[in-house]
């Protein structure tokens, strides 16, 4: 029920929900506060009312001595009339608790054992209302008013009046409030319809811009259409700059494939060269065969090179594959470097030293932190001068190992130092290229480095010497 999960799913149809409950819920709580305050108060109006009139009867009770001779026509008179105007009943108990005179002619002579007449009797007068038969119920107390004497209480006056007229006013009422509450809740409906359209309208605008959005995104294009609320816009800028860093990811990616294809093509092409030209001369000397084979040869090493070069920088790009930490002598590890590389600087003359400032273990992975050495150290060597120096220097601290590789060489100028570490980038290329560099190898190293949670620095003046600075932490943290 993909249309129904989606309903419910929806922003609108929630905060269209939460504006109409918020809405409507104390519309109805008013309705039914006003209600009962209204009908407390009509009670309570109507009971002071019947008090007052009771109070002028008692006082006619006492005066017509009513309560020993209950046959005053006067008195019957405004009892039956009391009764009938407030629809009920009047019943008259002298201190005996007897019965001395009930409108309804039921109960007279019969003996009263109500508690609201005793309590009437002991000087407190009691109110109730009978919500489910709809009557009020009172007492009040007949005094002997007798002059010099302390007034005492000679009777009660238990009273009972239907409360029908004030729940005809009441039922009024309320149909004038249920009216009032359906034009309430129709207001209600029609804000948060208009509200909740209001704010997922630019959530909705912005769906359709976004996807409307082609390979360029600029500044104009986010501000135009996402101004309504900061969220939106946020959420737009967000996207427009996901977008650009996915383009400059796929330019990348674009630059290196077509840089891959470019190196890898030209020792083909040169061995292409070497295979045609000897073809076309025929009856070449067997020397010219041998030179030509040899410089084949050469440029399938070159070939070699560059593919064991890419294999190894792939291999560190895959995230998912786990370098292989081990604790190990980071001076026995540069040793062997040193003296794999030391016949090469001996061609040249180039004087290579490894300062050692302390035994250095570390937790490293051995293959990878040696691609990474090995390159430094063979580019200083490979960017020197004839009879040149490099100088190779490890120390730490508590927590970093630093190696340092220096040396006298060419340099590198200001405006290359930043793109040195891109793949495939070279200060003089056909120079790289003739001392079988790939443009690689830095950016070997940098990973390797950044693999083991490293950074890697160089500063360098041409014609003066490059220095090549990495820190490692000594405990690979996961
Ligand atoms: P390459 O295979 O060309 O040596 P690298 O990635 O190792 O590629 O180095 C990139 C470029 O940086 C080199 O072509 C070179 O121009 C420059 N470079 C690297 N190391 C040094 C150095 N020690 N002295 C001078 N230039 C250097």
């Amino acid at each position: 029920m993909k249309v129904f999960d989606e309903l419910f799913h929806s922003l609108r149809l929630r905060i269209f929900l939460v504006v109409l409950i918020v809405g409507i819920v104390p519309i109805i709580c008013l309705k039914f506060g006003v209600l009962r305050s209204y009908e407390d108060e009509m009670i309570s109006d109507r009971s002071i009312e019947i008090q007052t009139q009771c109070n002028s009867v008692s006082n006619q009770l006492i005066t017509y001595n009513y309560l020993y001779d209950p046959s005053s026509e006067k008195v019957n008179a405004e009892l039956a009339q009391l009764s009938n105007i407030y629809d009920g009943r009047i019943i008259i108990v002298d201190s005996t608790l007897r019965i001395i005179k009930d409108t309804y002619s039921l109960d007279e002579d019969k003996t009263i054992l109500s508690s609201e007449v005793i309590k009437c009797f002991q000087g407190e007068n009691t109110i109730r209302y009978d919500e489910k038969n709809r009557y009020i119920e009172l007492t009040v107390p007949v005094m002997d008013n007798m002059t010099g004497k302390e007034q005492s209480i000679v009777g009660v006056m238990l009273v009972s009046a239907s409360a029908d007229s004030i729940m005809v006013t009441l039922e009024d009422l309320t149909t004038k409030l249920n009216l009032l509450e359906v034009v309430a809740a129709i207001i209600v409906i029609l804000i948060a319809v208009i509200f909740s359209k209001s704010i997922v309208n630019p959530f909705l605008k912005m769906t359709d811009s976004i996807a409307e959005w082609g390979e360029d995104v600029d500044e104009e294009a986010v501000s135009k259409t996402m101004t309504e609320f900061t969220e939106t816009h946020l959420i737009a800028e967000s996207f427009a700059s996901l977008l650009s860093k996915m383009k400059s990811v796929d330019k990348t990616r674009q630059e290196f494939v077509s840089n891959v294809s470019h190196e890898l093509k030209t020792p083909l092409t040169s061995m292409k060269v070497l295979a045609d030209s000897i073809t076309a001369m025929g009856d070449a000397p067997a020397e010219l065969y041998k030179e030509f084979m040899t410089d084949m040869s050469e440029e399938i090493d070159r070939e070699n090179k560059i593919i064991n070069d890419l294999l190894s920088l792939v291999k560190m790009d895959k995230t998912e594959a786990k370098p292989q930490i081990q604790s190990m002598s980071v001076n026995d590890l540069i040793e062997v470097i040193m003296k794999r590389l030391r016949p090469i600087a001996k061609k040249r003359n180039i004087e290579l030293v490894f300062e050692s400032f302390r035994e250095v273990t570390a937790e490293i992975d051995e293959v990878k932190f040696t691609l990474a050495i090995s390159n430094l150290v063979e580019n200083a060597i490979k960017y020197n001068i004839e009879n040149g120096w490099v100088h190779v220097s490890l120390n730490a601290d508590h927590k970093d190992m630093y190696i340092v590789v220096a040396d006298s060489g060419i340099g590198i100028p200001e405006d290359s130092i930043n793109d040195i570490f891109e793949r495939f980038y070279r200060v003089d290329k056909s120079h790289s290229r003739e001392i079988g560099g790939t443009g690689l190898g830095l950016a070997i190293a940098k990973n390797a480095i950044l693999m083991h949670h490293g950074t890697i620095k160089v500063s360098s003046k041409v014609g003066e010497g490059t220095k090549f600075t990495a820190r490692v932490p000594l405990s690979y943290i996961e």
